[in-house]
């Protein structure tokens, strides 16, 4: 499979999480004219691990190069996703996206594989609305993924109005991100476009799909986003008020056997506990808890009466795995293990497209 994308900050956690994977093998790489026509191993790695000999011996390519494989995944900034992630879908190529540009779309799948595996139905109006031989497939902001799990987990309550305030990693910025003199010791209490994400993105993702539409959940969202100098792992203080009565131990079960077609299918990052409740009042932190579970867990923790909405609680989640990259693999696991992919019988077996 290919990626886009594979030099930023998400993409190399691509490269990453992809060494070893039982079902792909990355065999095609693009980046800007600034990288392609380079060899990978010869531009900067950043991640504290080894980059694999056969990975660094690749070429990068420009995104528009004909010989990318089928499934193909997309860490491209949002100002070219736009237009190269549809041309790759026209193409026939199934594009597993973390950039915004398609999120929205009526036609394109937000997809949080435990949330809403049923919205994989809109691929079917690519094809008959846009002639797009292939697919296009995206996962959502990353603060959003971790806000629409812990949402879904207590659906059955109805939420109707949910107030968050995340704390967010400057990984999040890609790289080089924020500059350091704005970001030590700082909290920087704006991030363009994330407030509105949070607060649409979600909506769509909890909706429920109808005649090929997604009706989007009225839960009303109010979010403010800051930055502050944390490496990786986003904070989230949330309140939540629900239609339905509801007690603290029916909200520690809900998110306790919070479980989805993931885990049920077993997928390769499938993590055993989407949600991971915690009891100590000082947890979760980031520093000591976003790298457990390879970084796919949301964690919940401080859940408590909030006086105002009802129900207050603290959520952390990886920002570049579950919120991204590891979400993104997960989306193509769910892909392949619905036989949605026409190669998936080659991926499984362990070949490429
Ligand atoms: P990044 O570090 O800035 O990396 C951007 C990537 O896009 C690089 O590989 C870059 O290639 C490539 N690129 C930039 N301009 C290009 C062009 N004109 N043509 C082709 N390739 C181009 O950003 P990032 O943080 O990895 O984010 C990547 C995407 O994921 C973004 O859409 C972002 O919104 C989304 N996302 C990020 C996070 C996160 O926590 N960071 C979470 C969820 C989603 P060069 O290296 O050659 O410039």
């Amino acid at each position: 499979m290919g990626l886009l994308g594979a030099t930023g900050a998400v993409g190399q956690h691509f490269v990453r999480l992809l060494a070893g994977h039982p079902w792909f093998r990355l065999t095609w790489l693009a980046a800007s004219e600034r990288s392609s026509g380079r060899r990978y191993g010869d531009l900067p790695w950043r991640l504290p691990v080894a980059l694999a000999d056969e990975i660094a011996a690749l070429p990068v390519h420009a995104p528009g190069a004909g010989n990318a494989p089928e499934l193909v995944f997309s860490a491209l900034d949002a100002s070219v996703a736009w237009e190269c992630e549809a041309e790759l879908a026209a193409r026939g190529h199934w594009v597993v996206s973390n950039a915004r540009s398609h999120r929205m779309d009526p036609c394109v799948p937000l997809l949080v594989p435990e949330v809403n595996p049923g919205h994989l139905a809109l691929v079917e109006r690519q094809e008959e609305e846009r002639g797009w031989r292939g697919a296009l497939v995206t996962n959502p902001n990353c603060s959003t993924v971790f806000l629409s799990m812990a949402l879904a987990a207590l659906r059955r309550f109805s939420p109707r109005r949910v107030m968050v305030t995340t704390l967010q990693a400057l990984s999040g910025a890609g790289y080089p991100g924020v500059a350091s003199v704005d970001a030590a010791a700082n909290v920087i209490p704006y991030i363009e476009g994330e407030e509105e994400k949070l607060e649409r993105e979600t909506q769509k993702i909890l909706g429920s799909v109808d005649a090929g539409s997604v009706e989007p959940h009225p839960v009303a969202i109010s979010a403010q986003a800051t930055r502050v100098p944390v490496l990786d792992g986003h904070t989230e203080a949330v309140s939540v008020e629900f239609a339905q009565p509801v007690g603290r131990e029916e909200m520690r079960a809900a998110f306790a056997e919070f479980r989805g077609e993931p885990q049920a299918l077993a997928l390769p990052n499938a993590p055993a506990k989407p949600i991971v409740l915690h009891e100590r009042e000082d947890r979760p932190q980031p520093r000591i808890d976003v790298e457990a579970y390879g970084g796919m867990a949301v964690h919940v923790g401080r859940l408590r009466p909030c006086p105002v909405l009802g129900w207050k609680f603290v959520l952390l989640g990886h920002n570049m795995v579950r919120g991204a990259a590891g979400g993104a693999l997960l989306n193509a696991e769910l892909l392949v293990a619905r036989g949605m992919v026409a190669s998936a019988g080659n991926f499984r077996a362990g070949l490429t497209a």
